[in-house]
């Protein structure tokens, strides 16, 4: 096991830069999740750090070595890529087998490695079939099961559940938590999901565009993020956005929408915003209720409700003409083209200003 850190790395594609001088640390025996939209370089990322591709410059750093010029093989890390890559001819043992077969691993110590990952992965009963007799989340764990026997310093998994539908994607998600959780070994894992980043992360990466939004735990991130990018990305359904001017009188804060109708703000914001610049209030979905007078008081239309069992989701046109999103817990008894009053605490609003940036984050 071994910590993984990078010093204002940057790679380029003939005279295009990909990734813009990201610098962040992996510690020895964490889990991060590198998460952002396609394009945004996680793939690169994790590219550099396996030595698939050379950083342009900045220094890569495994454990105690600095590893720029180390071939992929030396660095002791291990990829479990989005396509299984197995051998189709080779059965399970002998795709497991193959890496340390080939760096001349004795026999015995090849049997006692397989045989551990297969107990771990639940593969045991499955060591003689060849891959076309597994299923995908088989296959998969047999890559990851590929991955182990190598003993890592670091391991390296690039989207490995995007392969497998919806419900298998949910069992192989808690099998790689448990992975991390039996082998404490540093994990640093690529997703466009954020959901896999919530759930999985000790810490999460934020990239968009080849650099990083943001970097920390996963709750931290959810209730405060640094940037309107990171409070649109993570939570599903995404953050709801209201914009407008702000408007400051007697030290109450508020904001005028485009229909000239003003909703209150924290008042807390308003030694941090000023009167007549653009802003924006964000409210998360599950933070809007039904009911009037609330801190913030908005009202709204129903165009359509999605019942989802344990909760449903309620859609709203606002006076303006902005959507939002309500979250409700268990089923709504609301129907579309009803008009109705709903809110949120000041405490559930985000404010970005016209930079995007969030005003006062919260402590
Ligand atoms: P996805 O989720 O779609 O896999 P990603 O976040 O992993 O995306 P990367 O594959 O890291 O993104 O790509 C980052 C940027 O670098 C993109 O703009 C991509 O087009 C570019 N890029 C990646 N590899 C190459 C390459 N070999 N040659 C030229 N450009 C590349």
């Amino acid at each position: 096991m071994a910590s993984v850190e990078l010093c204002d790395v940057r790679k380029s594609f003939g005279n295009v830069e990909a990734i813009h001088g990201v610098s962040l640390r992996v510690e020895d025996g964490e889990f991060v999740v590198f998460v952002g939209p396609s394009g945004c370089g996680k793939s690169t990322l994790l590219r550099l750090i396996a030595g698939l591709d050379e950083a342009t410059a900045g220094d890569i750093w495994i454990g105690e070595d600095i590893v720029n010029k180390m071939p992929p093989v030396e660095r002791g890390v291990a990829m479990v890529f989005q396509s299984y890559a197995l051998y189709p001819h080779m059965t399970v043992f002998e795709n497991m087998a193959f890496g340390l077969k080939l760096s001349g691993t004795p026999r015995n110590q090849i049997e006692e490695r397989v045989g551990h990952a297969a107990g771990i992965l639940e593969l045991s009963s499955l060591l003689s079939r060849k891959p076309r007799e597994l299923s995908g989340g088989q296959r998969q764990r047999v890559a990851i099961g590929r991955a182990i026997v190598r003993e890592p310093r670091v391991f390296l998994f690039d989207e490995p559940l995007s392969n497998l539908d919806a419900k298998l994607r949910v069992q192989t998600r808690i099998e790689v938590a448990k992975l991390h959780n039996s082998l404490d070994s540093t994990m640093i894992y690529v997703t466009h999901d954020q959901v896999e980043a919530m759930t999985l992360a000790d810490r999460i990466v934020v990239l968009n565009e080849g650099i990083v939004e943001q970097m920390g735990r996963p709750m931290d991130l959810y209730r405060r993020p640094v940037n309107r990018f990171v409070a649109g990305f993570l939570g599903s359904p995404q953050m709801n956005f209201l914009s407008g001017t702000a408007m400051i009188s007697n030290g109450a804060a508020g904001m005028q929408l485009s229909d000239e109708s003003t909703v209150a703000l924290p008042p807390e914001f308003g030694s941090e915003i000023s009167s007549g610049g653009s802003v924006t209030l964000g409210i998360r979905p599950e933070h809007l209720s039904v009911g009037p007078d609330r801190d913030v008081s908005l009202s709204g239309r129903i165009l359509l409700t999605e019942q989802l069992g344990d909760h449903s989701l309620v859609h709203l046109v606002l006076p303006h003409g902005d959507e939002v999103v309500m979250k409700v817990e268990g089923e709504t008894k609301t129907r579309a083209d009803d008009d109705i009053a709903l809110g949120a605490s000041f405490s559930d609003c985000h404010i970005f200003g016209d930079d995007g940036r969030a005003v006062g984050a919260k402590p």
